[in-house]
């Protein structure tokens, strides 16, 4: 993310810069790349998600977290 503009490398933003022709997701082809559906809802990147959060499913990641945080 650049985080200086506020910005991730998906493809909806790209495509509102006209730096690529379509807005869609890269791995799934079906709706349009924005960070949430890639984070949280993209089946394409099932394997990145998992390797990235330890866990294939992005809310049981978050429960965790949250689990952690309200231990302290
Ligand atoms: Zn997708």
């Amino acid at each position: 993310m650049d985080t200086e503009l506020r910005h991730c490398p998906v493809n909806k933003h790209l495509s509102i810069l006209d730096i690529t022709d379509s807005p869609l997701c890269r791995a799934c082809m079906k709706t349009d790349e924005t960070p949430k559906h890639v984070m949280l809802q993209c089946n394409g990147v099932v394997e990145q998600r998992a390797a990235h959060l330890g866990s294939s499913s992005p809310q049981q990641h978050f429960k965790k977290q949250l689990a952690t945080w309200a231990a302290f």
